[in-house]
């Protein structure tokens, strides 16, 4: 995991499993997205029909796989799950759609990496639920229509934008995840102390919250973290926590090592910036999409970096942060 290269043993992950909201009630924040999830599935129940394809947007950990889930759950049917990744050809994607029941709902992780041949398919799935497979190569091949049952469609991806206009347009409601409040945050793990059965204190709560990157994942790896501190080292409050974030280099912040070392490059190889996203990536050796999906969404909603049409610049805040100061004249 790019966000927080933290170990994570399969008991943990399980945990993280166990920790999903089951329903839209449970699940906390993202108020505008669960009053347009909740009308579109109450519409469709209502109806009797499945429910439009859903897009969820959003940075990585901030709960799509969870809503798809809320999704199926609510509506009180399986779900299927598969990723883009997976889906290298055309034929990947028919086995999957043919194979599924009336009225699942499939959900596509990271449904932009999927190949374009899929892609294409795709488009007529979810428009009449039908594709073409074609059978045979060169001039002797023949395509056959296949029905297939009606399914609901969910895709996640960390930007709607990375996607192909005529698969975004054929989704029925997108769905952009907004990074969490503190508050919020808090709301969450809290809930997961309680079902850990930790005892923490309010105010060691509320400091996790506030360095979790606006991020209920990193929140509660952040939470379980801190707990093997307090265990190993016999320390609580404050201080387990901040000696806990330390260790796993999350500062004050909450920002993590690939966050600091983006900034740290803007801020000292390129004096503060305009620096492309291409050279900024190469210089940090990070792939263009990781800082432009995970890293710069973050950054730019706490006021660390501004995007520009020449480039990405540094705030005076970020200057700040690391006790720097602008070497050339003329910055801010
Ligand atoms: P990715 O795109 O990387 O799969 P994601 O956006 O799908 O990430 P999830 O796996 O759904 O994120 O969520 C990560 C964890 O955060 C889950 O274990 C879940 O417990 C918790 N979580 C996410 N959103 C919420 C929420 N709104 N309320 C409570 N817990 C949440």
């Amino acid at each position: 995991d790019i966000v927080t290269p933290m170990p994570e043993s399969q008991a943990e992950l399980a945990f993280e499993g166990a920790l999903r909201p089951k329903s839209l009630a449970e699940f906390v924040g993202q108020s505008k997205v669960r009053a347009q999830l909740e009308l579109l599935l109450q519409a469709a129940s209502m109806q009797n029909r499945t429910p439009d394809h859903i897009l969820l947007a959003g940075p990585p950990g901030l709960g799509k796989t969870t809503l798809a889930m809320i999704v199926a759950h609510e509506s009180g049917r399986q779900l299927r799950m598969s990723s883009g990744p997976a889906i290298q050809h055309a034929g990947d994607l028919a086995a999957l759609l043919s194979s599924l029941l009336p009225g699942e709902v499939l959900f596509i992780d990271e449904i932009h990496r999927m190949a374009r041949s899929a892609e294409e398919m795709l488009y007529l799935a979810m428009e009449d639920f039908r594709i073409d497979i074609m059978v045979g190569k060169g001039a002797g091949a023949t395509s056959i229509p296949l029905d297939l049952a009606p399914f609901t469609l969910v895709g996640a991806t960390t930007r709607a934008g990375l996607l192909p206009n005529p698969l975004r347009d054929r989704f029925g409601f997108t769905a952009h995840l907004e990074f969490y409040s503190d508050g919020e945050l808090e709301q969450v793990i809290t809930r997961a102390a309680h079902m850990l059965e930790l005892r923490i204190d309010s105010g060691s709560l509320a400091e996790i919250a506030g360095r979790s990157r606006g991020t209920p994942r990193i929140a509660n790896r952040l939470l379980r973290r801190v707990r093997d501190y307090s265990l190993v080292h016999r320390s609580d409050g404050l201080e387990a926590v901040n000696a806990a974030l330390k260790l796993y280099d999350v500062d004050e912040r909450g920002l993590d090592r690939l966050d600091r070392a983006v900034l740290m490059t803007v801020l000292q190889r390129f004096d503060g910036g305009p620096v492309g996203l291409g050279t900024l990536a190469a210089s940090v050796g990070e792939e263009a999409e990781t800082i432009e999906s995970v890293v710069e969404p973050f950054l730019v909603r706490v006021g660390l970096i501004t995007r520009t049409p020449r480039g990405r610049v540094a705030t005076r805040s970020a200057w700040e942060h690391f006790g720097l100061s602008p070497q050339a004249a003329g910055h801010s």
